[in-house]
């Protein structure tokens, strides 16, 4: 256990891991740039059983439109440096973490699975961030076919959890949520206005629950790659009133903008193959898991 390494140790998902897998050694940017090859090299002079790999270049919707060039480049070349590395030191297993919104952006049938993920082309506001990641299953299946290894990949939805960045302009969708719905009843104003139309579908999962389905591939030494996400799949606005009666707020009025892209109109993926693979897994209800953030949220001070 102890020779675990997990890159992007101070990030959302990886801070959830360290909850569960304690032993293992978990690292950020500030001690390796991992888009640096030689950061990569003296990061391998240890010997490790197993790499998992959750650094990434990660932004919302408008970060992806205004940089594509660092989505792509980051990406790509921590990306590279990794398993690279991994293989040439002779590292035995390895997982990586894409996201289902690299996707395909439309498809003739929903939910998605696994074999769909070359068929078409992303979702243009994410494409850099798309192709980088597809690139990584890309690397990893090629590792697999010509030197015999056994690295995976997970697929996750979109998450939230406690530990995501809770200032409005970097957090993930949900965070950002709660924490108008929190200013709102601070404020007196009791009302949440949305950007878009509210009719896209998400599949929101809590990071926990990706934590713990790493956390089973590792002590099970799974090595399949498929999706992970939660059966809940769902419109941005019931997901918004999901989350208005979560935070126990009361009589709140909910619009949206209606001019704002929407992005991805949908991307639900299935979750079959990940239940064969660990059967009786089960998910954080969404509104079980925004009520604990929720109250993460409110106990922090700066909102
Ligand atoms: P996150 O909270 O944004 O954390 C990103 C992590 O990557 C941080 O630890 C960061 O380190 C590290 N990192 C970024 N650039 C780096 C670099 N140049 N060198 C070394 N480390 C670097 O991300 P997350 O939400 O935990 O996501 C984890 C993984 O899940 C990612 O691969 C992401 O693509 C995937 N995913 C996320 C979601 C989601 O909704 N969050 C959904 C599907 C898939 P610092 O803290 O030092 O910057």
């Amino acid at each position: 256990m102890s020779s675990i390494l997990v890159t992007g140790g101070s990030g959302l998902v990886g801070s959830h891991l360290r909850e569960i897998l304690p032993d293992a050694t978990y690292i950020s940017s500030s001690e390796f740039d991992l888009r640096s090859e030689n950061d990569v090299k003296r990061l391998f002079e240890r010997e490790w059983s197993r790499v998992i790999h959750l650094a990434a270049r990660v932004g919302g919707i408008i970060d992806n439109i205004n940089y594509p060039l660092e989505f792509i480049e980051d990406n790509l070349r921590m990306n590279t440096n990794l398993v690279r590395q991994a293989r040439l030191s002779g590292v035995p297993r390895f997982t990586a973490v894409l996201s289902t919104c690299i996707y395909p952006d439309t498809f003739e049938s929903y939910p998605l699975v696994e074999e769909d993920l070359h068929s078409g082309p992303p979702q243009s506001t994410n494409f850099a961030y798309a192709i980088a990641k597809r690139a990584l299953a890309v690397h990893i299946d090629a590792a697999n076919k010509q030197f015999e290894t056994s690295y995976n990949y997970v697929i996750p939805c979109n998450l939230y959890g406690p530990y995501d960045r809770f200032d409005p302009e970097r957090s993930h969708y949900l965070t950002a949520l709660i924490g108008k719905i929190i200013r709102a009843e601070r404020s007196g104003t009791k009302r949440v206005e949305l950007l878009g139309t509210g009719k896209p579908l998400r599949q929101f999962m809590y990071a926990g629950d990706l934590a713990a389905a790493l956390k089973k591939i590792v002590v099970e030494d799974i090595t399949d790659s498929f999706n992970v996400a939660t059966s809940e799949n769902r419109s941005i606005r019931e997901i918004a009133e999901i989350a208005i009666e979560a935070c126990g707020a009361t009589d709140f009025e909910l619009s949206f903008d209606q001019v704002s892209p929407d992005g991805q109109f949908r991307k639900d993926v299935s979750n079959q193959k990940m239940l064969e693979a660990m059967p009786g897994f089960t998910f954080t209800p969404l509104k079980e898991g925004i009520r604990t953030v929720y109250e993460a949220y409110k106990k922090k001070s700066e909102i």
